[in-house]
């Protein structure tokens, strides 16, 4: 390979450097949502690879400097719009009245200004077109950017190119447009897709959030309705007392399922009080004892003495996360089995293991327990492992899942545990 060809090769990998910089920018915009980092932002590109091209090139002769100025040149000026365009004209005259060699520098003072503007009616057209075309259009731009300066190089300023060097400049210079052209291409349509994607999703929410209040909130209203209209009917004393009942249990129903999507909202508890886990655990075993009669589980638990720790966090959340971990377990065994709470006392934590003898999940389903609506069930909702991981998240605990289809799945929690002061 010939010593200009590897240096022209070289001047492609930092043509190739920014848009790798502008893919990881995009990347980190994306993820901490920075919006002001549009417009100007992707003109980093060009500008840097024109800066970069230039300030290394590869020096042929007095007058002459060679590099791959012409691709982040042309693509700023068909993607960028006029302004970006007016940008590369100064930059790249800029500099290249730096380096030196007066013809040079005459012949770019015709051909940048002149290509720039005509590129600024193309740029219209450009961005309409197809990949394919692109690329045609880029290629083609190249082919004439050679003629003119070969015109006006030999013709104006009697100098002589030679014919190889011109070949092998050229050759590089088109295999790097057009891979150029198809990397900028794929770039912009991964975030176009990746932002659809999260529109979608947001849409998503919103859809699936109307429908569990609809069903959810909706329903118990609609009984509470029907036993509030009741009571204005001739009934007796002890009726109006059991329908009002009735019609608070509902309202109670409505504000859990409020309460469930407020305790998921909440990024920590408010109201955190010092809770002993095995007087939770009790309250939470009561609330689900019919449910496990009937499934026919058995419920046993075995916690140590725990008179003198504590742990921090909201009791009415924790119970509502224990609830939904210890009703999925139940719902898990189909037919009558085991379901053990277990809490011991680890380093500088405390640790609730609740252990089924139910179907089991796969990894994948273990790697999306807590993403919202995520369910197997017919009639599931999909937010109670949800409520359960943003509550231990939210009291710094961790969740471990161990699960074998077929045979069960262990849910371990492990929570900062306190201790009293002994006085
Ligand atoms: P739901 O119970 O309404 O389906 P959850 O958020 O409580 O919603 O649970 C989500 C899913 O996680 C369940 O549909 C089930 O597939 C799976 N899952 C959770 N706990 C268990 C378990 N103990 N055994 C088997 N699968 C489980
Ligand atoms: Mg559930």
């Amino acid at each position: 390979m010939n010593l200009m060809t590897k240096d022209l090769l070289i001047n492609f990998l930092i043509i190739l450097f920014p848009l790798f910089i502008l893919q990881m920018s995009y990347l980190v915009k994306f993820v901490y949502r920075l919006d002001s980092l549009k417009g100007w932002f992707l003109s980093i590109f060009p500008i840097l690879s024109l800066v970069l091209c230039m300030l290394f090139p590869v020096v042929i002769e007095k007058d002459f400097v060679w590099d791959l100025r012409w691709i982040p040149f042309l693509l700023g000026g068909l993607y960028g719009g006029y302004r970006l365009g007016i940008i590369l004209i100064i930059i790249t005259l800029f500099i290249r009245y730096l380096t030196g060699g007066e013809n040079g520098f005459y012949i770019s003072c015709i051909t940048f200004p002149l290509i720039g503007i005509s590129l600024f009616f193309i740029s219209k057209y450009y961005l309409k077109i197809s990949v394919s075309k692109k690329i045609f259009v880029g290629v083609s731009l190249i082919f004439f950017v050679h003629i003119l300066t070969q015109f006006i190089s030999t013709q104006l300023f009697d100098l002589t190119i030679g014919i190889s060097l011109w070949k092998q400049y050229f050759t590089i210079q088109v295999i790097g447009i057009i891979i150029v052209i198809i990397l900028w291409e794929v770039i912009m349509a991964n975030f176009q897709v990746l932002e659809q994607l999260v529109k979608a999703e947001k849409l998503q929410i919103v859809s699936h959030l109307a429908a569990s209040i609809s069903h959810e909130v909706r329903n118990p209203l609609t009984v509470t309705r029907g036993f509030i209209q009741m009571l204005s009917e001739d009934v007796s004393p002890q009726t109006k007392v059991k329908y009002a009942s009735i019609a608070l249990q509902e309202l109670d129903r409505a504000t859990d399922v409020i309460n469930d999507y407020l305790t998921f909202a909440a990024i920590s508890p408010e109201n955190t009080d010092r809770l002993r886990v095995s007087d939770e655990i009790k309250h939470v075993v009561n609330s689900i004892k019919p449910l496990a009669i009937k499934n026919r589980v058995d419920l046993k638990i075995s916690v140590f003495d725990d008179k003198s720790y504590y742990i921090v966090g909201e009791s009415k959340k924790f119970q509502q996360c224990l609830f939904n971990i210890v009703k999925n377990g139940i719902e898990s065994m189909s037919v009558e089995g085991e379901l053990s709470i277990h809490v011991h006392h680890a380093a500088s934590t405390i640790q609730i293991k609740i252990q089924d003898e139910g179907i089991g999940m796969s990894q994948e389903q273990i790697g999306r327990l807590g993403e919202p609506y995520f369910t197997t069930k017919n009639t599931g909702t999909g937010l109670g492992m949800m409520v359960s991981y943003s509550v231990i998240k939210s009291m710094e605990g961790t969740i471990y899942v161990s699960s074998a289809q077929g045979k069960g799945t262990c849910f371990a929690l492990n929570l900062p545990i306190h201790a009293y002061e002994s006085m």
